[in-house]
């Protein structure tokens, strides 16, 4: 296979769009891909302050890498929850962030780790809540969505990012329409505005991304990354989807992208609204919820009760 810019060999062939092209040029493409996505849904500028959120995985620090080469003002943040089960999962996902971010200089990395701010991890948390179960995955986003919040909001970033493709988002979708989860479907967007309590925009630069794509920039720009998954993923419903819909994908190449890209145009169009929730600060943390006092996360922690 030739490479449709420069007829050499290819090193990445693309089905949906029947386009193969070579070490260079798939470089360039996947940087130009990532800048038009950012246009097209009017993510963030020059003058905004971004902060990505990064797990260690080929997504996130491939998105970082990309921002900081398009010459945006973008740090890291990675939120260490301690997970463990013996494989040292946080950790090890920890160094290759501290690693990558020690070899850009001009970006700095930010560490939220609810261990040394809250004094358990996130088993832990999830052993003691009523709403978990003991499953650390019930937990796992609220927390995740609290750290981002705080430390955009203590630090001034304006846009929060996250490194989610569009494999992601097309389970995230799936999982939905499955349970037709309508509140979570009007706000599945490419971007969320930033909220009436001055909180970031969060945005996903990566959303048109296969898999495959940011994979194959991480590894040819030479990014290392944790490859494992995280030790409790492996029961987790949307990895049962995400295998569905690959297989999908290999029997009509393009038909993730279809999927999502229609439902955001449903979306634009107005099909799912968006309900009007009141939100006001929360007691302890000052963050916005709908909850009358204490927020989600500020309940946790039975001190705070
Ligand atoms: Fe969090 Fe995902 Fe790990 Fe569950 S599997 S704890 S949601 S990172
Ligand atoms: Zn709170």
């Amino acid at each position: 296979m030739k490479c449709r810019q420069c007829g050499r060999t290819a090193v990445m062939h693309m089905r949906p769009y029947r386009l193969s092209l070579c070490e260079k040029h798939y470089d360039g493409w996947f940087v130009d891909q990532t800048k038009r996505t950012i246009r097209t849904y009017d993510m963030f500028g020059h003058s905004d302050r971004i902060l990505v959120a990064v797990s260690g995985g080929k997504d996130s620090l491939s998105l970082w890498d990309v921002l900081l080469r398009l010459g945006y003002q973008v740090d890291g943040l990675y939120i260490d929850l301690g997970i463990d089960r013996g494989e040292r999962y946080s950790a090890r996902s920890r160094e290759f962030v501290e690693r990558f971010a020690a070899s850009r200089p001009g970006t700095t990395l930010r560490i939220a780790d609810l261990n040394a701010d809250y004094g358990e991890t996130l088993q832990e948390v999830a052993r003691h809540t009523r709403r978990a179960r003991g499953k650390p995955c019930a937990l796992c986003g609220l927390i995740k969505r609290h750290a981002m919040n705080r430390v955009a909001l203590d630090e001034a970033y304006t846009v929060l990012a996250t490194g989610h493709n569009l494999d992601d988002e097309a389970t995230a979708l799936f999982g939905n329409v499955l349970h037709w989860q309508t509140g979570y479907l009007a706000r599945q967007a490419p971007v969320l505005p930033a909220d009436s309590a001055g909180l970031a925009r969060k945005v996903k630069p990566l959303c048109r991304r296969y898999e495959r794509e940011t994979a194959a920039y991480a590894i040819l720009a030479g990014i290392e990354y944790i490859i494992d998954e995280c030790p409790f993923a492996a029961h987790a419903s949307s990895l049962r989807y995400k295998d569905l819909l690959n297989r999908l994908e290999t029997d009509s190449p393009g038909a993730l992208l279809q999927f999502y890209g229609k439902f955001l145009k449903q979306r634009e169009d107005g099909l799912f609204e968006a309900q009007a929730v009141e939100l006001h600060k929360c007691s302890h943390c000052g963050q916005p919820t709908s909850a009358p006092d204490l927020c989600a996360f500020c309940r946790l922690w039975p001190d705070n009760e």
